[in-house]
């Protein structure tokens, strides 16, 4: 690991001859001779020309050939936006926002004018728009309101490969449409070369392939298993600055807090070098991951000064969504975050897992676009070869699928196991999602949707939150859930610097509401109210202004929709017990109760989960015998994310047939009776669909 300074001369030298020729490409040219120099460009006729031909065509092209910034200019200048939208889905929000914005500038006008984006809660777009970047979410609720999204010409569904849950779902949904609108044409995109499977599923549509332009890779293993990937990334990427001659690095890590590790860690290293010898060759150390101001984000294409190498420490979302060019080492850490359910906390969970090796070779690819590159996989040839899965589980197949569940019902799609999936979830997932809908009160008892389960279907939000909201209104204080809902849609808005830990915590503290974390949510967003809105404020008070203002518009977006429903704004004053009442109502999965100090037990799974070391509950001075927890989050332990002390017989008393239980008089014996017999008649019906299924695997 010690780093050998003598090469420093020769080390300068390198970077300056490599420095020119990799990053004054984008200087020298542009926006208009790039365009020209990508993959894609030397068949472009030829591809609108398959596309003239066929409603559905699937193109495959290596990461960074034009596929996403290209295709939509290319429909636009045929002719296609000349009576309707041209939309591309993204199954990442970065990637659709990023995207959006790099088009916009080829195409010479402001973001939401000609070229816009939309992602959930923020919708940057106009009526000038003809080419819509989206993610593949926002398309999906757009068929709820337009089932022949008659006002899109062409959907360009990119990353396919991906197989994210929407994406999945929408392959089903547009395959309809296709076959209803003759005016109407789909594009599918995909990395990989299993487009096969995509052109199968549309029946055998055609294939087009954009001709690759890559250099070789040399990947290089590690000799032993690595322990500590970070330090080990970081280690490698300062022998790579110290000897390897210019070129940009890209370092894959599996989230935030390991990237902010990373850099912090890299910064150092490079200060104390910095310190001990003079000529010091600059490193531009930059984070990428989603939760990323998009200011912060945008860096990352921004050319180095001369000389000056960048380092990019990213999550997968550079494996194939971003392209960056000018990079000539990926060091691979294996490993990436993935939401996966899990059934012994019967909810998902973003978990830290080994990637797939299709994914571990996009990764590689990333070091060989400008010229020939090398990999560093911190594991083991042997790792790679029999540890690694050779691709990645479908997003469908391991996760919950409450809200999809909820979306096809509204669509009018009865029997789930009759919706034309390209690979159908396990019955499990299916079930169990049912199974949380019906307990929510958003399902009967025969499976269709309740009253309550058409107006959940409006929100954009995960159902226990829309029960949430609906739950506020019948009981009063919809005004103050719908600002707990805002607030727990965003990202924390407690700033807790490391240098400044004990500052930031006592700030957190004078905001606790001690019988709840949700409610201290409140708390604060009220008193940022109470000051205007003010951004001088939050940073007295360790608080993100950005991430109290997103919460701001998507309250203000929700209420819009609260209006349009005709649901007025309700308020319970200062009677904030009801509140707890209504955030108990849409968290009975995520019941728990006490077992010893901070420890309590999921009511339904006995899953132990901990009471979290910043929770306003530890304000009590006791630990209540009940909660309930917004979300389970793995780290050392099993930690219970924004948790609210309930009382007992609330859980009992709106138990989970609450919204079937119409006359209020019926006595706790007649409705625990009625209960189990609903519960009953749920469990037959699942019963039914499992033999419906198992019979359609027999044919
Ligand atoms: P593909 O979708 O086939 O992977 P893209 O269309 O995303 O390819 O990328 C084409 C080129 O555009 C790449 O060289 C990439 O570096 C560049 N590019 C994409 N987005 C941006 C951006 N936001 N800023 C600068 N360059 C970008
Ligand atoms: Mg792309």
């Amino acid at each position: 690991g010690e780093v050998n300074f003598k090469e420093d001369a020769k080390f300068a030298q390198h970077m300056k001859k490599g420095g020119e020729a990799v990053s004054d490409f984008a200087k020298s040219k542009s926006l208009a001779e790039q365009r020209q120099y990508l993959p894609i460009f030397s068949v472009r006729d030829e591809l609108l020309q398959v596309i003239r031909e066929n409603q559905i065509v699937v193109v495959v092209g290596e990461t960074g050939s034009g596929k996403t910034t290209q295709l939509t200019q290319y429909l636009h200048e045929d002719g296609y936006t000349a009576n309707g939208i041209v939309g591309c889905t993204q199954p990442r929000r970065v990637a659709a926002m990023s995207v959006a914005k790099r088009v916009s500038e080829e195409m010479e006008t402001e973001l939401g004018d000609k070229v816009g984006y939309a992602i959930r809660f923020e919708d940057v777009t106009g009526k000038n728009t003809i080419i819509k970047y989206m993610t593949d979410g926002v398309l999906l609720r757009e068929t709820l309101k337009d089932a022949e999204l008659d006002k899109y010409r062409v959907i360009v569904m990119d990353e396919a490969h991906e197989r994210s849950l929407n994406t999945d779902v929408l392959f089903g949904i547009l395959k309809k449409v296709v076959a209803q609108r003759r005016d109407f044409k789909l594009i599918v995109t995909s990395a990989t070369l299993n487009a096969q499977k995509f052109s199968d599923f549309f029946g055998s549509v055609p294939i087009f392939h954009i001709p690759g332009r890559t250099f070789p890779v040399k990947t290089l293993y590690s000799k032993s298993p690595c322990e500590d990937y970070v330090a080990a990334a970081v280690k490698q990427a300062m022998a790579i600055h110290v000897q390897s001659p210019a070129g940009d690095i890209l370092i894959f890590m599996t989230g935030q807090d390991e990237i902010e590790a990373a850099c912090y860690s890299l910064a150092e290293r490079m200060e104390q070098m910095a310190a001990s010898t003079k000529d010091v060759p600059k490193l531009l150390i930059l984070p990428i991951y989603s939760q990323l101001p998009a200011d912060l984000q945008a860096k990352i294409f921004q050319k180095a000064e001369d000389g000056a190498r960048k380092c990019i420490v990213a999550t997968n979302i550079a494996e194939t969504s971003l392209t960056v060019d000018g990079i000539f080492y990926v060091i691979d850490t294996g490993y990436g975050k993935m939401k996966v359910y899990n059934p012994r906390m019967g909810m998902d969970a973003l978990q830290v897992f080994p990637v797939s090796q299709a994914a571990a070779n996009q990764r590689a690819g990333r070091a060989g676009r400008t010229g020939p590159g090398t990999c560093y996989r911190l594991y083991t040839e042997n790792a790679y070869l029999n540890e690694l899965l050779p691709s990645p589980v479908p997003e469908i197949q391991r996760t919950n699928l409450g809200n999809v569940v909820l979306l096809l019902k509204s669509l009018k799609i009865e029997n789930l196991l009759d919706f034309d999936f390209m690979d159908p979830p396990p019955q499990d997932n299916i079930l169990n999602s049912m199974y949380q809908l019906w307990v929510l009160g958003a399902l009967s008892n025969v499976g269709g949707l309740t009253d309550l389960g058409w107006k959940m279907v409006e929100f954009p939000l995960d159902p226990p939150l829309a029960k949430m909201l609906l739950m506020g209104e019948q009981l009063g204080c919809l005004n103050e859930v719908l600002t707990i809902v805002s607030m727990l849609s965003v990202p924390s808005v407690f700033f807790r610097p490391k240098d400044r830990a004990e500052e930031s915590d006592a700030a957190r503290e004078k905001f606790f509401v001690p019988e709840s974390d949700h409610l201290t949510l409140l708390n604060v967003f009220l008193q940022w109210k109470e000051h205007q809105y003010r951004g001088d404020w939050c940073n007295d008070h360790y608080l993100h202004v950005k991430g109290l203002r997103k919460a701001r518009e998507v309250r203000s977006q929700l209420l819009d929709i609260l209006k349009t429903l005709k649901i007025p704004l309700t308020t319970c004053g200062h009677d904030w017990d009801v509140i707890r009442k209504a955030i108990c109502s849409a968290y009975f999965h995520n019941a728990a109760r006490l077992k010893g100090v901070g420890e309590y037990v999921n009511c339904r799974s006995g899953m132990p989960c901990h009471l979290h070391p910043t929770s306003a509950l530890y304000g009590l001075g006791y630990t209540p015998d009940y909660v309930v927890y917004h979300e389970l989050v793995l780290t050392t332990k099993e930690y219970m994310q924004c948790a609210t002390s309930v009382e007992p017989q609330w859980l009992a008393e709106m138990g989970p047939m609450f919204f079937s239980v119409k006359d209020s008089d019926t006595s706790m014996l007649e409705h625990k009776k009625r209960q189990k017999e609903e519960k009953t008649a749920m469990e037959e019906e699942m019963e039914n669909l499992r033999k419906a299924q198992a019979e359609d695997e027999r044919r």
